[in-house]
């Protein structure tokens, strides 16, 4: 494995790898993907491999240019179009009916491709340079917190990857908001653009329940996004459970913004602030590394105050219920 800064030199060491069928991790806006080239089968199951990944959970496709749409699809219909005019690039996924070069172990088999044209320079001028779409989940071992530095993805996966591209924190900071356009546009994952602005360019998007029985997503396991270490999300603000601090345990507090005159918060033995500001989209850019920074830190517990589930507050929220699992305090 290298660990390299994304420069033009080693973003084109990178693309070759790629094109030879190897790994690279890189960053996007949302977080750090582990890629791989999406035509190579042989490729895209070196992926797998490397996270530990279930071969029925489908990778994303990564492009960067709507040329490749065309060939990765078997239609565009007018409401992806109009989706794709107003966020890409950027943290959207469409799931569209895939064409016949989209090989079976990126899909999971399914019918559908899900892809993405990312917002952030490196990971376009990779794939461009690559000259084949990339195939890339988050650059983390399956199930696990994703990374939104090149230092998570070096401490996860290491001499899994061929070649690690640095160019500092992501900026997004949550995985993309994925959505299948079929008979009606259905969320199977909220992320990086918020539902609102969604509905706002194609009108009403199904939000199906957590109790599928068919699971469309990873984002849809019930335990996802987690760390080693046990997460609770605290009741609301008006309930006393959130000083309730089990005795001799050290428990660590994700807190959304910074503590007041909380006593509660004192016997905490370490406390992580999403926003010092009070600004969801800083909390989305700061949700993993706080977590990643707990999970590190030899805790018994930690705990989490929620937040509203709206705007970027229902991406947070989803990632912070998976994390959790079926805990309960
Ligand atoms: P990750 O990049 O690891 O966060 O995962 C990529 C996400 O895209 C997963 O939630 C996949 O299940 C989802 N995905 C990829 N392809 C499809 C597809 N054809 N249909 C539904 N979901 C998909
Ligand atoms: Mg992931």
């Amino acid at each position: 494995m290298r660990f390299v800064v994304a420069t033009p030199l080693s973003i084109k060491e990178g693309a070759d790898i790629i094109r030879k069928g190897g790994l690279v991790a890189f960053p996007t806006e949302t977080v750090y993907g582990l890629g791989a080239d999406a035509l190579n089968p042989e490729a895209s199951a070196r992926i797998f491999k490397a996270k530990n990944r279930p071969e029925f959970d489908p990778l994303i496709v990564h492009i960067a240019g709507l040329s490749s749409l065309e060939k990765l699809c078997l239609s565009v219909d007018e409401r992806a179009k109009r989706l794709i005019n107003k966020f890409w690039p950027g943290p959207l996924t469409l799931v569209l009916p895939k064409s016949e070069i989209v090989p079976d172990i990126v899909t999971a088999g399914l019918p559908t491709v899900a892809i993405r044209m990312p917002a952030h320079p490196i990971a376009l001028e990779l794939i461009k340079e690559a000259g084949v779409p990339i195939a890339a989940p988050s650059a983390n071992p399956f199930g696990y917190i994703s990374p939104t530095t090149a230092w998570h993805v070096r401490e996860q996966l290491g001499e899994r990857v061929d070649l690690i591209l640095d160019d500092g924190r992501c900026t997004v900071g949550v995985e993309s908001t994925i959505i299948k356009l079929a008979e009606g546009a259905i969320l199977l994952r909220p992320g990086g653009v918020t539902i609102e602005e969604i509905e706002e360019v194609i009108g009403r998007v199904e939000i199906p329940s957590n109790n599928l029985t068919k699971l469309e997503a990873p984002g849809q396991l019930q335990r996802h996004y987690s760390p080693m270490t046990p997460l609770k999300i605290l009741g609301d603000k008006s309930s006393k459970i959130q000083s309730k601090i089990p005795r001799g345990k050290r428990v660590g507090l994700l807190a959304f913004t910074p503590p007041k005159a909380d006593p509660s918060r004192q016997a905490y033995a370490m406390v992580e602030v999403l926003t010092p500001s009070g600004d969801l989209k800083e909390a989305a850019l700061n949700l993993f590394s706080c977590l990643y920074r707990l999970d590190k830190a030899g805790l018994d517990i930690i705990h989490v105050e929620p937040l509203l589930e709206v705007g970027l507050g229902m991406a947070i929220m989803d990632r912070l219920k998976r994390a959790a699992g079926n805990c309960k305090l």
